[in-house]
């Protein structure tokens, strides 16, 4: 099955009609799961767990929790009661950022989701996909070891479903060159370590086909490792409107295969279940042309 573990409703703002659109586009690209993940630094009661202030005031919604929690919930039900083969899951996107450790720890505790995606895009008060000018006069390796520090951190913690965009640190294709090698390969195999160790998911995410380094998250180098290592995947547009809503989704099962995965993992309740990962044959010569 095609699943969709990675939407975000913020743009067009937590309500049915928009929660429909979504749905409506899932369900013409053949995705059977959509859990919308918004993000956690979207909702007054969570957003000071990342911890960056001006960051909050500049671009957070400043939405109600228990309305999120109540649309999707609904809108899940209507689906369901009415004979539809799309399931939707309740999540959040949680940025890592180790301050805020044991307050998140907590905090997810008490949330009834189903699914939580933990994702690095801050290393210290930088954030890593905010423009490639904020990469100006930045070391590349550094970035990478930075950024695949706290990813392992975040997969060791176990708060977390699955590490969202688990190769973030590549998008903008700064870190594909020779420079950044050892730092990539070396990051990736610490991360796989802490994932499996952890028993946290990795995602396969679409999202970066639409960035600069056009290729998916994470590269087939540490997709492989995180499969010879056990590691469960679930997949993931990272759609931010209705229209990205399961893109680039064919193209990430085709990748997810050539790294060896036969199976997705989905999660209700926060337990997750292991399904074969479909369509078998979906590879169109178009989509393996990209890779
Ligand atoms: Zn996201």
């Amino acid at each position: 099955m095609i699943i969709d573990y990675h939407v975000h409703l913020e743009r067009a703002g937590i309500t049915r009609a928009n929660a429909m659109r979504f749905v409506q586009q899932a369900t013409q690209r053949g995705v059977c799961e959509l859990a919308f993940t918004e993000h956690a630094f979207n909702f007054v009661e969570l957003a000071p767990l990342l911890a960056r202030p001006e960051y909050v005031a500049r671009y957070g919604h400043g939405f109600q929790l228990a309305d999120y929690i109540r649309m999707v919930r609904d809108v899940a039900r209507e689906l369901e009661d009415g004979g539809s083969q799309l399931k939707v899951r309740l999540g959040l996107e949680v940025d890592y950022v180790p301050e805020t450790g044991q307050a998140l720890r907590e905090t997810l505790a008490e949330l009834d989701l189903d699914v939580v995606l933990g994702s690095v895009h801050w290393i210290g008060q930088w954030g890593i996909d905010l423009g490639a000018d904020t990469w100006e006069g930045r070391s590349r390796p550094r970035a990478c070891r930075d950024y695949f520090l706290l990813a392992a951190e975040a997969a060791a913690s176990g708060m977390f479903d699955a590490i969202g965009h688990p190769d973030l640190v590549k998008i903008y294709g700064f870190t594909t060159g020779e420079d950044c090698r050892s730092a990539m390969q070396e990051g990736g195999a610490e991360l796989v370590r802490a994932a499996a160790e952890s028993g946290t998911c990795l995602e396969v995410s679409s999202a970066g086909l639409r960035r600069p380094v056009r290729e998916v998250y994470p590269g087939l180098e540490l997709l492989r490792a995180a499969r010879v290592a056990g590691i469960g995947i679930t997949l993931a547009s990272d759609a931010h409107e209705p229209d990205e809503c399961g893109l680039g989704l064919t193209d990430a099962v085709a990748w997810a295969r050539r790294a060896g995965y036969t199976e997705v993992t989905t999660f209700s309740r926060r337990v997750p279940a292991v399904r074969p990962l479909r369509p078998e044959g979906g590879e169109t010569p178009i989509a393996l042309a990209r890779f």
